[in-house]
Formats: C-alpha cells, structure tokens, sequence
C-alpha cells in the first residue's frame, strides 16, 4: 500500500519588520538588546513549564503568556475530572512563578491567522527574539461514519469542556434522559465521562462542577454505560487508578465478560510492569468481579453499572425516525500483527449495541493556527526537532501507515531545512500530540525552555536586535478594541470564584460566560 498524504510545504515567515499604526520600524541595526524576549502561545501546563524553565535558566530574559481564554491553565482547569482535585495542584507552582515581574500573562488574546480578531502569528515573531507554541490540542479525532451527526452523538472532549465549565461548551445539546450510554474509545478521557455519568450526585455535588451542570445531571437517567474498543482488553488504553476507581464507584458495579479476559493470564507475566499491574486487576475483576477489592457491600444495592467490549468499530450511528438515537451498528474485528502492535481488522461480521447517546472519545487533535507552519496533518502536530520547529522538504510517505492504532511512519528523502523556523519553538501537546499526563508535559516544558535559552547562549537564536516585545502587541490589540487581562485580574475572578463556591460548600463556582468574567474583572 502506498500514500503520499502527509506531504510537507516548506514556507517562509516574514520576521524582521515591524509595522505600528504611526511607521514602519526595521529592527536591524539596533544596539544590542540585553533582553531577550519571548512568547509563549497558550497557558496551559506545557506555556508554564516553559516560561518556568526560562526564567529559571536565563538572568534577564522576559517571558509573555498569550491565551486566548481570559483564565490560564488550559486542561489542567478545562479537562482534567473535576472529581481529581489533587491533579490541579500544579497550579499553585504556576501562580508563584507568575508573580516572578518578567512574566506577563496577557489573557482573552487569540493567536492566528492575519485579519482575525487576535494576534496575528507573524506579527508575533516579529515583535520577539522567540516563539513557543504550546496551544495545546483543541480539536477531537472524529469515526467518518453515518449518523456521526444526529444530535444526541457528542464528542466526549466537549462533554468534558462542559462539565468542566468552559465558556465554548456551556450550551451543549445533551440529552441525558436515557439509560444506555456508547462510549467509542478505551483511552483515560473514556473513563472519566463514563466515571462522571455515573458516579452519585452527592459526591459530584462536591466538586467545582458548574451548579447548572449539576442541575442537569440530577436529571440524568443514565444506568448503564459501556466503553467500547476496537482492539482486544491488553490494549486497553486507561490507566490503573482510573480502573480502580471505575470498580470502587458507589453504588456501581462492572458487567464484564470472563470469556474476554482468561487469555490474559498467559500474556502478563512477559509485560512491562505498569502494564501487568492493570492487565491483573482487569483480569481479576473480569473473571471474579466481587472479590478484587471486597467490594461486595459497594455493590449489592448498585444501580449503575458499566461494561468493557472488546473488538468492535463503529461503522453506523442508529436512530428513530425523530433522530432520536437508538443505537451504534458495530463491525465484528480480529487481530492482525505481532505481539504488542496489533491491528484491529474488520470483518464483515455485524453486532447492534442499543443506546441512546453515543460519546466519541478516540482521541484530541492539534490545528494550524497559520499556514506558514510546518504542520503534519497525519499526526495534527507542527513539526519540530527536539522542540524546534523545523519544515521538512521533499518528505513523502511511504509504506503502510495506521497512524491511529499503531502510530507508524516510513519517511523517505527527508531534508531537514530550519532557517525559514529560527526562533519558533513548540511545547507540550501540539508538539508531542495529546498523548501523556501533566508529568510528560512538564518534561517537554523543560525541554522546549532548555533549547530557547540554550539556543540564546549559543547565538544561533540573534538576540542582538532590540525587540519591543507586549508594548508593540499592545498597540495593535488597541486599534483591535482589545485589552488583554493580566494575571491580577484572573486572580480577582479566582477570589470571586472561591468564595462563591465556599457559599455552596464546593472548592470554587466557576464563572462560565466570557462577558461574566470580563466584568468581575472590572474589564
Ligand atoms: P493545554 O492544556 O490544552 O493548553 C493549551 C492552551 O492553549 C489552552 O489554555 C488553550 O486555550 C490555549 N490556546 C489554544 N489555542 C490558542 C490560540 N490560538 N491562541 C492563544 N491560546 C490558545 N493529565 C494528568 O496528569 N492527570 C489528569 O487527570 C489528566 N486528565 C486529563 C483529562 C482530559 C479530558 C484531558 C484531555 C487530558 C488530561 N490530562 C491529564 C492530560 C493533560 O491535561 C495534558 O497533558 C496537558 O494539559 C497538555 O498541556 P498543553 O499545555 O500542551 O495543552
Ligand atoms: P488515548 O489514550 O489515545 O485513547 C484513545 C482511545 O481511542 C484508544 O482506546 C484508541 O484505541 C481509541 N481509538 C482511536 N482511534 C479510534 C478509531 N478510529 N476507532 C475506534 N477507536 C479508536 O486518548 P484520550 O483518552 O483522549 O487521552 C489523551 C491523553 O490524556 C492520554 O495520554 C491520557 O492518558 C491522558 N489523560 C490522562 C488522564 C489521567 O491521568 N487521569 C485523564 C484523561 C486523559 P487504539 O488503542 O486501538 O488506538
């Protein structure tokens, strides 16, 4: 099988002029500047950790956080479960390094294309010495199937936005007033949609869970949700903890098939051990579902259950006359490959699951903010080498590729060709695509922070020439009507957040309309 999808441009960026409302300045020729500035593209955990590491490692360098939220920290406040508190922990070192006075947050600023509302990114490069993209992943990965459209089949990424209180998602279409719910995907994102639909309203009710979020939960008539994955239970791709908190959930209990999980006992003692320890547990409550954690008292009066299916791909969404969904047509699929990368392949075989919501979940996807980046539309991630963007020329695909189950590319003629790139950087998810936790990206943070500053010591990154850095960015937000929020004022919304959700016994309410926030800001 041969494609040449994938195939790289190679572009330029106009850098080197400035262009205010009054002139036209060219920066060559200045005094050298002693003040290497640079922007960051996003605040999410992979922003922060690279403006920590730079601030850390360089003695005057100026660090800019653009977001185009007016609140910072990205999934660490818009994705990771509001039932995992401990997880957002991370902020507090976020905050402490944003007091730090070379670091500016500059909030409800998008980055983009020229003529948007936001920032264009070529203006951007020219107003710094460096650009580090780190805006994470904001698209999901979608199955191509008929019925993918009807309304009551949702992305699980905006499930999760919505339960989470993010602006873009308040209003989603949900209905909730059915029993059975289709999850597509096996992934940890899976497990905590699957987790929150089920999980009893006191204990979310706790959490920072907007109260109109809440209110529509205490409608829900879910019962039963069964998270659906084309491959078979040792690709799993959820972790132990989320496992082990799926099988401890008040007042739920796993319907899982024995028949799916005896072959495992032969294949675990030769995996690597994170992955042994999760294969035991499945298999342990798969083949004896009470007795993994005495759980038998948690589960005599469950209500709720949930259920793995192992070998089946989407290829229909079913629904009623009224377009109400009535059900997920399954194709039957059997292994090919060797051990450990395993291919699902269809056969002809069909199966009918009955539900009345299917959630997708098979993965986040990164998007070009300008067509100037080297952008892989294989992998939805800018291209880069040890965190520098860098366009590839001549670069064609060859062989086989099944970049969604086993993430495998054959490259021939690749020249790598960085010029056109100097001083662009990326970080985090849309670098590394959205696999990984919070730990992962603060790795590739440090890393990115590391080849900026290292880049600035070596001179291969000119910081010779005066750049003026926000006051140039200011400007052309003004004659946008644009004011950026600083992160003094994200911290009086965060007071007000905090203090309304102490008023309702939870650890904030969150402010979900952008026009809200802005006026608690005194914007
Ligand atoms: P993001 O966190 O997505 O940050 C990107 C930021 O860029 C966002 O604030 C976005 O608004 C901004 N942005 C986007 N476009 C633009 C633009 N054009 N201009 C300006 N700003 C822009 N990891 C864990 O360790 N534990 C967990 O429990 C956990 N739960 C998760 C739950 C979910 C649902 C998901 C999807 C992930 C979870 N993760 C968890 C993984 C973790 O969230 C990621 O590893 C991490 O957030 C990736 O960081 P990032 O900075 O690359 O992207
Ligand atoms: P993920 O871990 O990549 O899981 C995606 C799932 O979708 C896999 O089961 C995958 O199966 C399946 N899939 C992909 N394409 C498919 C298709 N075309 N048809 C059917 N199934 C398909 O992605 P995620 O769940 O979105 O999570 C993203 C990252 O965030 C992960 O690294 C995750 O660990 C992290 N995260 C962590 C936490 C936590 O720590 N608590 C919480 C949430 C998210 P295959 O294996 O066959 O491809």
């Amino acid at each position: 099988m041969f494609r040449t999808r994938g195939l790289l441009k190679r572009t330029s960026l106009t850098t080197n002029t400035i262009q205010t409302s009054t002139n036209t300045t060219t920066t060559r020729g200045r005094k050298a500047s002693k003040v290497p500035h640079v922007c960051i593209i996003g605040s999410g955990p992979a922003g922060f950790y690279t403006a920590q590491q730079i601030l850390k490692s360089h003695a005057s360098a100026r660090v800019d956080m653009y977001e185009r939220l007016p609140v910072p920290f990205g999934l660490v406040r818009y994705g990771v479960a509001p039932d995992h508190p401990e997880v957002k922990n991370c902020i507090n070192t976020f905050t402490q390094m944003a007091s730090n006075p070379r670091f500016s947050f500059l909030g409800n600023v998008s980055v983009g294309v020229d003529g948007d509302s936001g920032i264009p990114l070529t203006q951007l490069r020219s107003a710094y010495h460096a650009v580090v993209m780190s805006y994470g992943s904001s698209r999901d990965r979608t199955l191509n199937i008929p019925g993918e459209c009807l309304p009551n089949v949702v992305s699980a990424r905006r499930l999760v936005g919505w339960y989470n209180g993010l602006p873009e998602d308040t209003d989603l279409d949900v209905d909730l007033g059915v029993e059975s719910v289709v999850v597509v995907g096996q992934g940890n994102v899976a497990v905590d949609v699957a987790r929150i639909l089920l999980t009893p309203l006191d204990a979310l009710r706790k959490t920072d869970i907007p109260e109109a979020v809440l209110n529509r939960l205490s409608e829900s008539r879910v019962r039963r949700v069964t998270l659906v994955g084309r491959r078979g239970p040792q690709h799993v791709a959820f972790t132990i903890k989320e496992l082990r908190e799926m099988i401890k959930l008040p007042g739920c209990q796993p319907h899982l098939n024995p028949h799916h999980y005896t072959h495992l006992r032969d294949i675990i003692p030769d995996l690597p051990r994170p992955h042994k320890r999760l294969l035991e547990l499945l298999a342990k409550t798969g083949l004896d579902p009470a007795n993994p954690n005495n759980l038998a008292a948690t589960h005599t009066s469950a209500q709720r259950t949930w259920s793995l299916s192992f070998l089946r791909s989407p290829i229909q969404v079913l629904a009623s006359e009224h377009q109400a969904v009535t059900g997920i047509k399954l194709a039957i699929n059997r292994l090919e490959g060797e051990p450990g990368r395993e291919r699902a392949v269809t056969n002809t075989e069909t199966e009918v699951m009955e539900c009345g919501l299917v959630l997708r979940s098979i993965g986040y996807q990164g998007v070009s903010i300008h067509p100037s980046i080297p952008f892989n539309d294989n992998t939805a991630t800018i291209q880069h080498i040890d965190s520098r963007v860098m366009g590839l020329e001549g670069m064609y695909v060859s062989g086989w590729i099944d970049w969604g189950s086993v993430g495998v590319f054959q490259y021939e003629s690749i020249t790598a060709c960085h010029h056109d790139f100097t001083g662009m950087y990326v970080s985090g998810w849309i670098g590394t695509g959205p696999v990984g936790v919070i730990l992962s990206t603060m790795t590739s943070g440090f890393s990115t922070g590391k080849a900026v500053v290292a880049d600035m010591d070596s001179g291969r990154l000119d910081i010779s020439e005066d750049k003026p850095g926000q006051d140039y960015i200011r400007d052309l937000l003004a004659q946008k009507g644009v004011r950026a929020v600083s992160f003094n004022e994200w911290s009086t919304l965060n007071r007000h957040e905090e203090t309304e959700g102490a008023r309702l016994g939870k650890p904030r309410e969150k402010v979900t309309s952008i026009s809200a926030m802005l006026k608690l800001m005194n914007h």
